[in-house]
This record gives C-alpha cells, structure tokens and sequence, in this order.
C-alpha cells in the first residue's frame, strides 16, 4: 500500500523543509525533493500545507469502561482523528482502572476493536494496593503510571473520589501516605518506567476549603479552595523523591507559575523531571469566567494570567516538554451544574490540535516548537519516538496537515464526543486542520474522520535513551 504527500512544507523542531513524503506498508519510505516521488499509489496535494509529523495527544480519559454515559473509546478517538490527532495515551482510572499486568492486557484488546486512531495506555499506581503490580505494567507496555495523588478510591470500584466526605470511611482505600508513595517511586526507578501525578496536595485543599468557610459560590473561592501552593508543594516533594530515586517523575496538567518555578529549579539541578500543561491554562484565565462559566471547572483550576505567561515561557523555553488536552467528559446535564456542584473537567480531544494551531499562527510558539509539544516531544518523553513523532523513514506514517491560511471555528455541533460540550465553543481560530494520515491511511479529511477504525496499540521502547531540549 503506497501513499505519497506532496508538496507540502514539512515541520520538524529542528527545521522546515520542502519536500514529498512517500510511504509504504504504514512506514515513510522516502522524503524526496518536491515533484519527485515515484507515484503509483494514492496521493494527497499538501500545496500549501504544513506537515507535521502526527500530533499525539497524551492525556486522554475516554471513561471506557464503566463511565461510558460521559464518553467512550470508539468517540473519543474519532473526535481524535477529526482534530488531526493521530495517536492518543488512555488514562487508567476507568472502572476498573488499568492496576495490573492482566487488565492491561484485556483493556488493549477492548480498544483496539473501536480505535480511529492509534493509542497508548497508562497504568495506574494506588499507593501499597498495586505496588507490587507496577513492575508487570511496565513489562506489559504502559507508556507510564499514573498516581493521582492524594486522592482516595472506592474499595469496591476502585473509583477515585473527589470528596472524601461523600462516602463512608469503610468503602474508602485511603490516599497513600508519603512512605508509600516513596516505594512507588522505588519500584518505578527499578522497571526504567515513567512516573506520573496529579500534583495537588490534600491537605492543603482541605485546609483552604476549611478557611473559605462555605460552598463555592463564584470563581474566586473556587481559585481559592485550590491554592498554587497545593500544587508547588507537591511537585516539590515529587521531585525530592525523583533525586532520591533516580526515577522520572512526569508532572501532569501543570497549572501554575509557582508549580512550573519548583520544575525548572528542579531541572536545573539534573533532576530527571518533566512537564506537561494543557490548552486551557495556556488560553483562559479566571477572567474567561464572565464568558464561559461553570463549564470550566477543572482540576487543578484555571488560574490568572500571570499563571498563564509563566506557562507560555515554558513551552517556548522547553520547562515544558509536551501538551496534552486533559479530555475529561462528563454529560452535557452534568456540565450544566452550577459551579459547586458539577464535575471538574471537559472535552478537549478535538480542541487541542486546532487551538494549539492557532497559538502558533498568531505567533505565541513557533511551528517548529508546536512540533514539538505536540508530536516528537511527546514521543520521546513517553518512549514511542522514532516510532511516532518523526517525519523519517521508517518511522510510522503518521502526519498531521495544517493550512496556514485557513480559519476554522469551535462548534458544539461539529464535535465528535458524546457530549461535545466546549468552553471553546464559538471560539473563532487561525488555521485549520486539512487531513490526518495514520500508518499510510487518510483518517481525516477536512474535519471528518475517513475509513474504518484501525488503531492499535503503541508500545514504549524500554531502553530508549530519553533526552529533552531546553534553550
Ligand atoms: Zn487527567
């Protein structure tokens, strides 16, 4: 099966080139100057066009199975393959979370009969629970494990509970205390394998929500039920346990400028410690609220603008290695909620490519860096690269089609979840995202998903030095 890309100005974090793409059996056979690929297949017109390598969007909770009113695989990695998205990294805390090497296994085989697009999948750490599991989940092919830290489960469920006051203290696996989250990342250093957490602390949640005094009525005691320091203190404690173990600790959905200064410090001191923020922290502020609503609730919060530049210097300077969405659906009915009552999280699959894209037209990042947050950095930090994340031979033929002049805008109506409901809705972009190619196959043309679903399961390569770019 032959396919070629032509004419079209090819996007790499080191550089632009003007060149063909031809691909053969799912790989790229060849780049060759413009006009002199072999033909004999089928052939995309990239006139114009931007071509990066495919973008991946590594935070993904598609709550399949067992939470499948909000989403499930099959729309999530359609609205995927809608936005250019070529490859997605499944989140595990579904019911039942992906805990051990068996799940994992079972979970891979469930979605690989749905997936639009190719997909990896996260382990779940919980605490003393799993620990003994975590080895297995790395040998199995979990692109990292993922401690939501500080947050409790359902013994039965092993659902993750957002108020601990919900549910009577017998139905509850406890958060692991610090000792237990230590030997996490012990086990973790020992396998090679990729820690990640939600980085807010408990305690200081609760002592902030204690202070407030009431129910959050507006976004400023939402802001501050959820304090910075939460965050920056516990990114401090995780990178305290990275240098003691030598383990890579990966920072989800960073949110704030004093969360990102403990990642730099860290950094700077050869601590093996990464970053990933989200679109939201990088377009909204608590200012968005007059205009958006309850509907951007989200954990950790969307913070002010000083939180928002801080953010942007990391992405450009290389603080931050990769940008995921964070898709978090709930049901429309869930979203319209008021502000204390609705669910933290939404949509964000299909909106990450395209206001991403946007960003780097309206000259917030370069192209080049863009290429990077969303596709080779990426796929280093999580051990796909070269598999994903290069415009080379051999490399999987996964290319993302931008038109640089193009427009598009963010629509309810046009998104592929189950609940497309979008804090962007309406939002007015630069850019538009032409065709997506997965493995050599067209799985997207102008916004729409093309041809059957033919995912499969990416696995990180163990021994693979990682290094990042910081300048
Ligand atoms: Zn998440």
């Amino acid at each position: 099966m032959k396919l070629a890309v032509r004419n079209g100005t090819l996007v790499t974090p080191g550089g632009r080139y003007e060149a063909d793409v031809e691909c053969e059996d799912g790989r790229i056979a060849a780049l060759v100057a413009w006009g002199r690929s072999s033909g004999g297949g089928e052939e995309v017109d990239a006139t114009g066009l931007l071509v990066f390598p495919g973008f991946i969007d590594p935070h993904v909770h598609s709550r399949d199975p067992g939470l499948t009113e909000k989403e499930d695989f099959a729309h999530s990695t359609r609205a995927a393959a809608a936005s250019g998205v070529t490859a997605i990294l499944e989140m595990p805390n579904v019911v039942p979370p992906v805990s051990d090497a068996a799940t994992f296994r079972e979970r891979a085989n469930q979605h690989a009969r749905v997936a639009f697009v190719d997909f990896g999948l996260w382990g779940i750490s919980i605490g003393a629970e799993n620990l003994n599991e975590l080895p297995g989940l790395v040998e199995e092919g979990a692109v990292g494990v993922k401690l939501f830290w500080g947050y409790a489960l359902k013994r039965q469920t092993k659902q993750l509970v957002y108020n601990l006051a919900d549910e009577p203290p017998e139905n509850l696996i406890l958060p692991p205390g610090n000792g237990d989250v230590l030997k996490v990342f012990e086990t973790m250093a020992r396998m090679g394998g990729l820690l990640a957490a939600h980085c807010e602390d408990r305690d200081i949640l609760e002592a902030a929500q204690h202070a407030l005094g009431r129910k959050i009525e507006d976004y400023e005691d939402l802001l501050a039920s959820r304090p910075d320091t939460a965050e920056a203190a516990t990114i401090a404690v995780g990178a305290e346990f990275s240098q003691t173990t030598g383990c890579r600790f990966h920072v989800v959905h960073i949110s704030s400028a004093r969360g990102l200064e403990v990642v730099r410090a860290a950094q700077d001191r050869g601590i093996p410690i990464t970053a990933e923020t989200c679109p939201q922290y990088l377009t909204l502020t608590d200012e968005s609220y007059e205009t958006v609503g309850s509907l951007m609730k989200v954990y950790p919060p969307v913070r002010r603008a000083a939180d928002r530049g801080a953010l942007w210097k990391g992405v450009r300077d290389g603080v931050i290695t990769s940008i995921g969405s964070d898709h978090a659906p709930h049901t429309a009915e869930e979203k319209r909620l008021g502000l204390a009552t609705q669910p933290a999280g939404f949509v964000g699959v299909e909106t990450l490519a395209p206001l991403m894209v946007n960003e780097a037209l309206a000259g917030r990042l370069s192209p080049e860096r863009l290429s990077w947050v969303l596709s080779e950095g990426t796929a280093r930090l999580y051990g796909l690269y070269p598999q994903k994340g290069a415009i080379l031979p051999g490399a999987d033929a996964d290319l993302t089609l931008v038109d640089p002049e193009g427009e598009s805008v963010i629509s309810n109506e046009r998104l592929h979840s189950k609940h497309p409901v979008s804090p962007w809705n309406g939002v007015r972009l630069r850019g538009a995202l032409k065709a997506a190619v997965l493995r050599g196959r067209v799985v997207m043309r102008d916004g729409e998903p093309v041809g059957d679903p033919e995912g499969q399961l990416v696995r990180p390569v163990r021994s693979q030095e990682v290094s990042f770019s910081r300048g």
